[in-house]
């Protein structure tokens, strides 16, 4: 075994990362270990940590460290709307216009038959059970403007259709192609106000 097996397991390790590649792995390694051994501790037990105590809520799929998250415990929300986000990043982009009171439900993704991802994987049923539970009257699709993003409304829409529960959509003024969590907070909080 060579002296540089710990360096070459924590470049690989960085290469899992979306979008880093054999080089960048390779100045985030020599970065931290040259300029900040500090900052790679802090890294590895944050990671650590994560990985082990973070979940899913069971109502919303979100991130969480408990059963529910924090929105869904919150008494206060307006539980007969449920806004339908991709990602909790598009979520807290929500969040932040201060706009929408009710709760929501976290797809963790889209639908994109390409790469394999289908209804199951961003949790359709539970999606529509949760929908059809009497207290929802109204389901918000909020999901990208990108081609999977509108696809996978559609058939959110179509689904819900089926068991009478009203949708309605994002108004346009969000860009087309765009991601929620990248477009201002102004823009969503309009397109909010306008759906249909
Ligand atoms: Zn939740």
């Amino acid at each position: 075994m060579s002296d540089t097996s710990s360096l070459d397991a924590l470049i690989q390790a960085l290469r899992r990362l979306p979008g880093v590649g054999q080089k960048s792995a390779q100045r985030m390694a020599f970065h931290l270990l040259q300029h900040d051994r500090a900052g790679a501790q802090v890294l590895s037990q944050a990671l650590a940590q994560a990985a082990g105590n973070v979940r899913h809520c069971q109502r919303c799929h979100t991130f969480t460290e408990d059963a529910l998250c924090e929105i869904c415990q919150d008494a206060g929300r307006d539980a007969t709307r449920l806004c339908v986000v991709e990602t909790p990043a598009d979520q807290a982009a929500m969040e932040r216009t201060g706009a929408f009171k009710g709760l929501y439900f976290v797809l963790m993704g889209r639908l994109s038959p390409l790469d394999g991802v289908g209804p199951r994987d961003i949790g359709v049923r539970e999606l529509i059970e949760r929908a059809s539970d009497g207290t929802v009257q109204e389901v918000i699709l909020a999901t990208s403007f990108t081609a999977e993003g509108e696809a996978t409304a559609h058939a959110i829409a179509e689904a819900l259709g089926r068991r009478g529960v009203q949708a309605t959509r994002l108004a346009r003024g969000v860009p087309v192609g765009s991601e929620l969590e990248y477009v201002d907070l102004g823009t969503i909080a309009h397109a909010l106000a306008d759906r249909r």
